[in-house]
C-alpha cells in the first residue's frame, strides 16, 4: 500500500485467491443460522457494541485512514464518526422492524408478513471511502441478520482489515468475513458464488456492469451504488455568495473524489460571471497540501499514480475542448499526487468533461438561459446519482427537483447526508439504497405466512 501523500509504501497486504473467498464464504454460510436466528434485541445489542468499541479506537482509525487515502483530517473524521453512526442507526432501526404486519385479509384466514435474513451477502467496496462504505454496507447486512463475505478496494484494505480485527471478539465466528484482493478475482468470485445469495458493490460503473453480469447466472439479487456526475442547478435569484460557499465544501470534500461531488455547475448566463468570480475566491482559499502537515489541510492528494495520471488527462482533453482554467487548472510538484483545486469556465455543451467522471478537484461552469434548458441539461448524463437546485423560490424548487432524474436532489444545499434518509442512484448510477429503512428492506426478504384459523 503506497501513502498517496509521499509515495511511501506504508504495508505490503497478500492478494486474496478465489479459493480464500470459497472459504470465506463457507464460513459465512456455516454461520448464518446462528447470526440470523438471533432475536432483535441481540443483534442490536452486537452493533452496538461494534460501535463502542470503534469509538475507543477513533484516532487509529483516522490515522490509518487518512495514511492510506491521504484524506484531510476533517474528511477521515467525518468518515469515522459517520461509521459509528451508521452502526448506532442500525443497531436502533432493526429492532422497530423486524415483524410487519400481521391480521385477517382473507376470510378466516391469519396472515404473518415476516422478514428474513438472505443468507450470505458478498461485499464490494471501492478506495474513496474505505471505511465508511464497508460500514454502510456491514451494518444493515448484520441488522438484517445475514453473515457476509466483504472485499475492500486493493488500494485501501487497511481499515477495513483493522475493523475485522477491532470487532472479531464481538462476533461468532464466520459472520463477518474480509478477503482482500482484486475485483476481477475475488470480487468476481463473490459475484458468481452459488452459496452468496446477493452481491453489493459500490464502485464505478464498469465494475457494476461485471458484477450484474457474473450474478446473472446464480439470479442473485444485486445491489449497486455506482458513480455520479451531480448537476449543480444556479439559477438567476439564487444567493451566489452561500452557493459558492457550499461548493467549496461539496465539489472539494475528500479532494472530490466523491461519487455525489458536486462538479458540474449549471448557472444562467446573467449571474455567470458573478458567479464565478464568487466561486474563485472560494476555491483560492483552499488550503492543499500533506494532510498530516495540518489540521487546517482542506484538500489531500489523489488516492494513486494511477489516478492522478487519469484526472490529468480529463484536464488536457478538456482544455483541447476550448475549457479554460479560471482558476488551478494542473498538478502540484510532488512528492504526493496533488492536483489544484480548479475551476473550469468556457466548457462547451457536451464537452467530455461534462459527462464523464472526475473523481477529482475539479468544478466545471456552464451557463443556461431559461429552466427547461436546465433540467435537459442536467438530465443529459448517463449517471444519476444527485444534483442541487440553488433558488429563492418554492415554486422553482418543486418544479426542478421533480424533473431532475437523480436519487437525491438538494435544494439551497449539495452533499448534506444523514443515517435516516436513503442514498442511491437512477440510471447508470445503479440501483439498491444505502442509509435509512430502505437499506435494511434490501438485505431482507419478506415471507407472507398464512394459517387457516379453523384447522
Ligand atoms: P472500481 O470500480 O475500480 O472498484 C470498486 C471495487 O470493485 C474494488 O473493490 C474493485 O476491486 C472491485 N472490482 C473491480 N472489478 C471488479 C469485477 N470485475 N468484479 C467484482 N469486483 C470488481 O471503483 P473505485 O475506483 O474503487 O471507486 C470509485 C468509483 O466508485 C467511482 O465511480 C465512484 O463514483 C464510485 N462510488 C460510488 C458511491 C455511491 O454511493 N454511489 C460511493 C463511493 C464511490
Amino acid at each position: 500500500m503506497i501513502d498517496p501523500s509521499t509515495e511511501g509504501v506504508i504495508a505490503r497486504i497478500t492478494d486474496g485467491t478465489a479459493e480464500d473467498t470459497d472459504r470465506a464464504v463457507a464460513a459465512a454460510v456455516a454461520a448464518r443460522s446462528e447470526w440470523g436466528r438471533l432475536v432483535p434485541k441481540k443483534r442490536s445489542e452486537v452493533l452496538h457494541a461494534i460501535a463502542d468499541r470503534l469509538a475507543e479506537h477513533t484516532d487509529a482509525l483516522v490515522r490509518l485512514e487518512m495514511a492510506n487515502t491521504g484524506k484531510p483530517l476533517a474528511v477521515a473524521r467525518d468518515d469515522v464518526d459517520g461509521t459509528i453512526d451508521t452502526f448506532r442507526f442500525m443497531a436502533g432501526t432493526l429492532r422497530a422492524t423486524t415483524s410487519m404486519a400481521a391480521g385477517e385479509y382473507a376470510e378466516d384466514h391469519l396472515s404473518l408478513i415476516l422478514r428474513e435474513p438472505l443468507g450470505v451477502v458478498g461485499v464490494v467496496t471501492p478506495w474513496n471511502y474505505p471505511l465508511l462504505m464497508a460500514a454502510w454496507k456491514i451494518a444493515p447486512i448484520l441488522a438484517a441478520g445475514n453473515t457476509l463475505v466483504i472485499k475492500p478496494s486493493e488500494q485501501t484494505p487497511l481499515t477495513t482489515l483493522k475493523f475485522a480485527e477491532l470487532v472479531a471478539d464481538l462476533l461468532p465466528p464466520g459472520v463477518l468475513n474480509v478477503v482482500p484482493g482484486l475485483g476481477p478475482v475475488v470480487g468476481a468470485r463473490l459475484a458468481e458464488h452459488p452459496d452468496v445469495a446477493m452481491i453489493a458493490l459500490t464502485g464505478s460503473v464498469g465494475s457494476g456492469r461485471a458484477v450484474a453480469r457474473a450474478a446473472a447466472d446464480s439470479l442473485k439479487r444485486v445491489h449497486l451504488e455506482l458513480g455520479g456526475k451531480a448537476p449543480v442547478v444556479i439559477f438567476e435569484d439564487a444567493d451566489l455568495k452561500s452557493a459558492a460557499a457550499s461548493l467549496r465544501v461539496a465539489g472539494y470534500w475528500n479532494s472530490g473524489q466523491e461519487c455525489g461531488a458536486a462538479c458540474r455547475v449549471l448557472v444562467h448566463a446573467t449571474v455567470a460571471d458573478r458567479f464565478v468570480e464568487e466561486l474563485v475566491s472560494e476555491v483560492g482559499e483552499l488550503v492543499v497540501g500533506d494532510p498530516r502537515s495540518g489540521e487546517d489541510v482542506e484538500v489531500g492528494p489523489l488516492v494513486s499514480k494511477a489516478h492522478f495520471d487519469r484526472v490529468r488527462g480529463h484536464l488536457d482533453r478538456a482544455r483541447s475542448q476550448g475549457a479554460r482554467a479560471a482558476i488551478g487548472g494542473d498538478v502540484l510538484d510532488g512528492p504526493g499526487y496533488f492536483v489544484a483545486p480548479t475551476v473550469l469556465v468556457d466548457v462547451a455543451e457536451g464537452a467530455d468533461i461534462t459527462r464523464e467522471e472526475v473523481f477529482g478537484p475539479v468544478i466545471t461552469v456552464e451557463t443556461f438561459t431559461d429552466e427547461d434548458e436546465a433540467v435537459r441539461r442536467a438530465n443529459d448524463v448517463a449517471l444519476g446519482l444527485s444534483a442541487s437546485v440553488w433558488t429563492e423560490s418554492a415554486r422553482r424548487s418543486h418544479a426542478v427537483a421533480a424533473r431532475l432524474d437523480s436519487g437525491t436532489v438538494w435544494v439551497n444545499a449539495h452533499l448534506v447526508l444523514a443515517n435516516e434518509v436513503p442514498w442511491g442512484g437512477f440510471k447508470g448510477s445503479g440501483y439498491g439504497r444505502d442509509l435509512s429503512l430502505y437499506a435494511l428492506d434490501d438485505y431482507s426478504r419478506t415471507k407472507h405466512v398464512m394459517h387457516h384459523k379453523g384447522r
